[in-house]
């Protein structure tokens, strides 16, 4: 599956202020802190603090994110766009019976709505 992880955490980072700095001792130390005063950003308490829904990537982000995921084979051959690609997204996303669907949930129906066959490295829920 695409690795969604990474664009929902540079989605919520852009949340926090900009002021801030991550701690060193996990980026780019790649430890853990255990310093109770530090006022750094953390991004392993980050993922337990900070509520994952409200830093959803907009549509415009996603499909950009999206197209540079996708293997290009499967973009040229569906002659996905970022227009496509936001035009789909916003479907699935406005289909009422689909609002309790997750993001990533939305975004494979959304990578359907552009290829009737499952893209490569998506699997297939049957
Ligand atoms: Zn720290």
């Amino acid at each position: 599956m695409l690795d969604l992880q990474s664009l929902k955490l540079a989605t919520a980072m852009r949340s926090i202020d900009p002021s801030r700095q991550l701690c060193r001792y996990e980026v780019p130390g790649g430890g853990v802190c255990h310093d109770d005063g530090c006022n750094d950003v953390h991004i392993s308490r980050l993922q337990i603090g900070v509520n994952w829904e409200t830093a959803e990537p907009s549509d415009e982000e996603t499909a950009n994110f999206l197209l540079a995921a996708m293997p290009y084979e499967w973009q040229a051959k569906n002659h996905v766009t970022v227009g496509k690609m936001m035009a789909a997204l916003t479907l699935v996303r406005q289909s009422a019976s689909l609002m309790t669907l997750s993001y990533e949930e939305r975004i494979r129906r959304a990578l359907l709505i552009l290829e009737p066959q499952p893209p490569p490295g998506v699997p297939r829920t049957s």
